[in-house]
């Protein structure tokens, strides 16, 4: 396994890789990584049909607010290095934050409408962090197939339209959701949660679980469905629902009723860790 750090060597890898009719798949994270990340590679591999897996570990400080958790986001650069390796990654691309941003860069990639609901409310400015860098990330690395997580699915649709309305030219794989035993997604995050919340934490994807049995047995009326969810939420009292909502994937705007194409998201705080989790129908 290479370790790039440099964005001109990183491309000039890719560029050669490309000459050599190499197919890229590409995995963009944070480090810090766990079992959903890795499992992106593995798609990149048989979903994507990539013969070379590049996986950029960058913690992006445009997607963090001033108030949120740069400094003490978890960072284990030896061990995610290992954990690459061992996973088949052929690259691992990890540059600086001077590497990626230019004291005086002015440019940023905003996704309208897509970006200010769901998580956009409570992190106004984080998707303009995401598809910024992400939108460098492509040009770097020049990957014929760019897997992400369902886990972050508001993510995941916002770059796939990036990608459209760019003419980018890398298809987007939206990758299961990978959980502990309990039903919890995975998530570096879940690190920051105290014994007493972590048990409390299994009640996200347990609600989403409530929903889906409602769903099988014929409710589609969100409005009933999201105050079940609710209700179950609230049973833990460490537990505070930032949202639930139910919106249509395409537009990520609510729809009264369950139909196909619909996402059931939901962002719930313990404390100060922000949790989030869904299910698509
Ligand atoms: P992050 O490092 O949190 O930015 O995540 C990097 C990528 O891994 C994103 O595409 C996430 O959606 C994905 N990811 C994170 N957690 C999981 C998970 N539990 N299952 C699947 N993919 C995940």
């Amino acid at each position: 396994m290479i370790v790039i750090t440099s964005p001109g060597e990183m491309n000039a890898w890719s560029q050669s890789a490309r000459r050599r009719e190499k197919r890229i798949g590409f995995v963009p994270t944070m480090g810090c990584l766990h079992r959903g990340h890795l499992s992106l590679i593995d798609v990149a591999r048989s979903h994507g049909k990539c013969d070379t897996a590049v996986m950029s570990v960058f913690v992006n400080p445009l997607q963090f607010a001033p108030n949120e958790d740069f400094d003490k986001y978890p960072r284990q650069w030896e061990l995610d290095k290992k954990l690459a390796e061992d996973a088949g990654v052929d690259v691992v691309f990890h540059p600086s934050s001077e590497d990626m941003y230019s004291a005086n860069a002015k440019t940023f990639v905003e996704v309208a409408d897509l970006s200010s609901v769901m998580c956009g409310i409570t992190r106004p400015t984080h998707f303009r962090g995401v598809t910024t860098v992400v939108a460098k990330l492509l040009h770097i690395v020049s990957p014929q197939v760019t897997v992400f997580g369902q886990k972050d699915a508001q993510q995941c649709f916002i770059i796939r339209r990036m990608v459209q309305d760019l003419m980018m030219e890398t298809e987007i794989i939206m990758a299961p959701i990978i959980r502990e035993i309990d039903g919890l997604a995975m998530s570096s995050r879940n690190a920051y949660l105290s014994a007493g919340e972590r048990g409390q934490a299994v009640c996200l994807s347990q609600s989403l679980e409530v929903a889906k049995k409602m769903i099988n047995a014929g409710e589609k009326r969100s409005a009933v469905i999201l105050e079940a969810m609710r209700t179950y939420i609230q049973r833990n009292p460490l537990a505070k629902i930032d949202y639930i909502t139910v919106v249509n994937t395409e537009t990520l705007q609510e729809t009264p009723e369950v139909l196909q194409n619909t996402l059931i998201a939901l962002a719930v705080y313990f404390g100060k860790t922000r949790l989030i989790d869904n299910i698509i129908l």
